[in-house]
């Protein structure tokens, strides 16, 4: 099986918020890759290998159709990188290749 080798300092933006996300380092369950975001109730956390999804009450709960992209090449979920409030530009990366999408809102 081949290895992945994914970049170590990416930082995930918060799908919803937009807001830089944290790695769960304290929750000895999940990987260190695993990012969450801050906002208060927000539930949303981000990993590599799964994309963005939902995390209530320790189960995870899949968020089919939303927001989430996967890089067409490795198959990875890829995270929001920048966002940009004047122009609405949103920049997709995935968090292996150097592949980029960029969406106008
Ligand atoms: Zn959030
Ligand atoms: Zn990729």
């Amino acid at each position: 099986m081949e290895t992945l080798s994914l970049r170590k300092n990416y930082h995930p933006l918060c799908d919803r918020h937009r807001v830089e996300m944290m790695p769960m380092s304290n929750m000895p369950s999940q990987s260190e890759s695993t990012q969450h975001c801050c906002t208060e109730e927000c539930t949303r956390q981000y990993e590599a290998l799964a994309g963005y999804y939902d995390w209530v009450d320790g189960g995870e709960i899949s968020s089919p159709a939303d927001s989430s992209r996967t890089c067409g090449q490795d198959k990875l979920g890829m995270y929001l990188a920048t966002y940009n409030k004047e122009t609405k530009r949103e920049e997709w990366r995935c968090p292996a290749c150097q592949h980029i999408e960029v969406v106008y809102l």
